[in-house]
Order: C-alpha cells, then sequence, then structure tokens
C-alpha cells in the first residue's frame, strides 16, 4: 500500500475503548449519523458489549436472559461493519503518534479515539477479601457468579455497601430466599444520593421484607469459617464490623462505589480530575481523543460545573455526543442527568443535578408512607431535581420544570390535584 493510501485508511478510522453502555451506543451513532469509515471497538471482556442494569436486578433474579443486557446483538456489528475486538485490552495510546497499542501486541491506529473505558469497583483495605465466598459486582460473570450461588437460597449474605448496587443486591437476594444483613457508612441507606427523608423508604421497604441493617457501621474483617481450607485460604465464614459484632455469612458483597478506569488516560498524559477531565463536547485535553459514560467528568452548561455520572442514561447520552464530536460536529451534553432504580415493588426514576440538591427544600407530592409519591428538590424556589417513586409518566415533566428553572408555588407543587404542567 503507498503512503497516500495509507493516510487514506488512518484518517477515517474511528477506535473505541471498552465494550460498556457509552462504547456501544458511540459506535451506533456513527453510524446513524452516516459515518461510512472503519469503528473497532475495543473491550477487556470477552463479551459483546452489554448494559448493567439488569445485572443487579432482573438478570440476577433469574427473571431476564442475556438479550435483555445487549444494546445491539452481536449481527448487528457485522452488518454495520463495526469491528469488535473482545478480550483484548488497550494497554496504551499514544497521542502524538495516533495509534492505540493492545494486550496482543496489536497497534491500532486512529483519526480519533474514544475512551469509555467505565469503572470498577472500589477495593477496601480489610483481611479477608481473598476468602472464597467474597465477591465484587460490575461484571456479567460477577452476577452469573453469584445468580448460582444465590438462587439457591438460604445462603446468609453480608452485604458491605449502602448504596444504590448494594440495595439492588440486597432485594434481589432477599426475593431470592436468602438471609440479608447490610453495613454502610450512612445513618440512612442511599442518603448521599437522595437524603435520609427519602433512603429511610427504601430502608423501610427492605425492611418489611426482612432485610436487615448495620447502620453506621463498616467492615472491620471478614472472617474465615473455622475449619475451612482452600486456594486462598478457606471459606467466608463471618464478617466483623467496626462496633465489633460478627456476623455469620457465607456469601459477602463488597459494594461500596466504584473508581473511574483512567490508567490508560493517565499514562497517555491526558488531564484528570475525577476521572478524565472533559469539555461539554466531551473533548479530553488532547487531541482527537473524547471520553464519555462513567470515566468521564464533563463540564455541564446548566451549572457551569464539571460533574461524573455514574448512570445509564449518561452512558447513552454521552455515546451520541460523543460521536457527533468525533465527526467533528458541535454536540454539547446537556441532558438533566436521569436514573433509575427497582428494588422490590419500588420503581423509582430521578432527574436533577444532584450536587444542587444537596441541603435543598424538599417537596412531597403525596406521601412518603405510601410508597407512591413525587419529591422535589428546590433552590430559590425553583426545582433542581425531581423523584418519582411508583408514580410513571411524569419525567418529561418534571424535567421541563427543572429547564424552565422559574421559581414555583410550593403548595401547589405538593398537591397531586394540580397538573405537573400548570405549576
Ligand atoms: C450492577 C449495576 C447496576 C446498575 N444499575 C443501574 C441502574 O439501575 N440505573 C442506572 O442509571 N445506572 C445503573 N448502573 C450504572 C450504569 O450501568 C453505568 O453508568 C454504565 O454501565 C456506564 O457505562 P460505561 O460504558 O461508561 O462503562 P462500563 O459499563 O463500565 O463499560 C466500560 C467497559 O470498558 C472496559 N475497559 C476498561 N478498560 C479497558 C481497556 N484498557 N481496554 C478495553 N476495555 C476496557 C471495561 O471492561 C468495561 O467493559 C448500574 C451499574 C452496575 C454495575
Amino acid at each position: 500500500m503507498n503512503a497516500a493510501a495509507d493516510a487514506v485508511h488512518v484518517d477515517h478510522s474511528m477506535v473505541i475503548i471498552g465494550g460498556g453502555l457509552a462504547g456501544a451506543t458511540a459506535a451506533a451513532s456513527l453510524r446513524v449519523d452516516g459515518f461510512a469509515g472503519a469503528i473497532t471497538i475495543v473491550t477487556q471482556e470477552a463479551e459483546l458489549p452489554y448494559q448493567r442494569p439488569p445485572l443487579s436486578k432482573g438478570f440476577l433474579a433469574g427473571k431476564e436472559g442475556e438479550d435483555a443486557l445487549y444494546p445491539y446483538p452481536a449481527q448487528w456489528y457485522e452488518e454495520n461493519s463495526v469491528e469488535l475486538v473482545t478480550a483484548d485490552p488497550a494497554t496504551a495510546i499514544d497521542p502524538a503518534a495516533h495509534t492505540v497499542a493492545l494486550a496482543s501486541g496489536r497497534t491500532l491506529h486512529y483519526a480519533k479515539l474514544l475512551l469509555a473505558t467505565g469503572a470498577s469497583p472500589r477495593v477496601i483495605p480489610i483481611p479477608g477479601l481473598d476468602l472464597e465466598g467474597v465477591h465484587y459486582f460490575r461484571t456479567k460473570s460477577d452476577s452469573e457468579r453469584l445468580k448460582a450461588l444465590l438462587s439457591e437460597g438460604g445462603h446468609s449474605l453480608v452485604l458491605i455497601g449502602s448504596g444504590w448496587i448494594g440495595m439492588e443486591i440486597a432485594a434481589t437476594a432477599r426475593e431470592l430466599g436468602n438471609e440479608v444483613t447490610l453495613l454502610g457508612l450512612e445513618d440512612v441507606p442511599l442518603s448521599a444520593a437522595i437524603g435520609p427523608e427519602l433512603g429511610r423508604v427504601f430502608q423501610n421497604r427492605h425492611l418489611a421484607a426482612g432485610v436487615q441493617f448495620r447502620l453506621p457501621a463498616s467492615a472491620a474483617s471478614i472472617n474465615a469459617a473455622s475449619g475451612t481450607t482452600g486456594t486462598a485460604g478457606g471459606k467466608v465464614g463471618s464478617v466483623t464490623t467496626s462496633t465489633g459484632e460478627e456476623i455469620p455469612a457465607d456469601l459477602v458483597v463488597v459494594a461500596v462505589g466504584v473508581v473511574p478506569n483512567t490508567a490508560l488516560a493517565q499514562a497517555a498524559g491526558l488531564t484528570l480530575n475525577n476521572g478524565i477531565e472533559v469539555n461539554a463536547h466531551l473533548a479530553t485535553s488532547a487531541p482527537d481523543i473524547f471520553a464519555a459514560g462513567d470515566v468521564a467528568n464533563a463540564l455541564h452548561p446548566a451549572t457551569g460545573a464539571h460533574a461524573r455520572s455514574e448512570h445509564w442514561a449518561n452512558a447513552i447520552a454521552g455515546g451520541k455526543v460523543a460521536a457527533r464530536s468525533m465527526l467533528g460536529h458541535n454536540a454539547v451534553l446537556n441532558d438533566i442527568p436521569y436514573f433509575y432504580t427497582d428494588q422490590f415493588d419500588l420503581g423509582m426514576e430521578y432527574s436533577g443535578y444532584g450536587a444542587l440538591a444537596q441541603d435543598a427544600e424538599l417537596v412531597v407530592r403525596g406521601s412518603l408512607d405510601s410508597n407512591e409519591f413525587i419529591a422535589f428538590w428546590l433552590r430559590g424556589g425553583k426545582v433542581v431535581a425531581g423523584m418519582n417513586v411508583n408514580v410513571w409518566d411524569v419525567q418529561d415533566a418534571i424535567k421541563d420544570l427543572i429547564h424552565s428553572g422559574r421559581t414555583v408555588d410550593t403548595r401547589r407543587l405538593a398537591d397531586p390535584a394540580v397538573a405537573l404542567e400548570e405549576i
């Protein structure tokens, strides 16, 4: 091949590192937006690109199969000429040469590169993490391993972590007939995300189902069951808490948050700031390199602040915006952040700016005790976030209220008889 032909090839290659929802969405968006050149997705896992929300809910419960995980089936990649390089992680980026090195030794050239490397479970420094029966939870295989055990029922599970993943696994494990005890650093689970009043709604539902809580308490050590041996020093038998209590456990899941996967970006000299720092177009500090999804700390035009979102909707919106930016369009990620959860019979959706909702005025439409309500967070009389629990088809109206930035009458906001569109 002569140099000119090589240059044409190099100039049209889009490379995406990461086979999660942000990476898959970006590839699809490139095609939707008319890009006809080469697209390569490089993944670490030996899987089709997949999404994670079902892993702690329907897939873990055995109610949903693999189909629920894949945003696009295998044939979609073939039909759309998207090359999938699976189980071959990227090991280095050379921003000057516009190349990516893979573990296999292969080198990929890119015109534009997207880093969609996601995040990994935070590791806590306590003894006993290597015992058999101790799990972290992020991947499809993590979920499959735990499902095989929890579906037997009758296990004693200790969950370390009182955030969304811990609470969702607790609900699923309990529904599968296991004893569940959850430890967390907060007085009330989910407080860091939605405050104690709303966190208590979820806690009460878990208590009614028999989930036990030790709050606030951290895990001081994970202990081997007496008389057990194994390659990793035996099987788990209990967890000792910071208050000195020893809780029996034959399964432990550590779910204490995640850390963004920034090693590649750091080694390549990109600016980091709680993830990979990107502007509102999702461009990093290096030319032709973009970042999206859990790993990206993006400047939000509405708040003027950087925020890293670890949610499904952000992976989709970010994948789309990154694709357009890679194509040279002036795309901006300005969606109102959104996420959802399902725990027992509580279905919830949340839209808004979490940082602005901290210590904001709380207005509730309906009653928290009924498990059917909408909660709003207000600053200076303006709605900055809203969350509906077992009330549906109100997200557009909630987002309109946030987007409008208008001052609202809190009595009308709290009155279910007044349509949200008329507030
Ligand atoms: C169990 C679970 C339940 C969730 N439930 C919800 C929910 O109910 N609602 C909600 O809004 N959000 C939920 N989330 C969050 C949501 O799934 C994430 O925000 C989303 O997965 C982020 O997508 P991503 O593509 O940025 O990253 P990821 O999905 O983490 O994908 C990144 C991929 O990049 C790969 N990778 C990393 N480094 C390399 C490398 N060097 N080379 C190649 N590949 C690499 C990783 O292996 C990974 O497969 C949940 C998350 C989990 C784990």
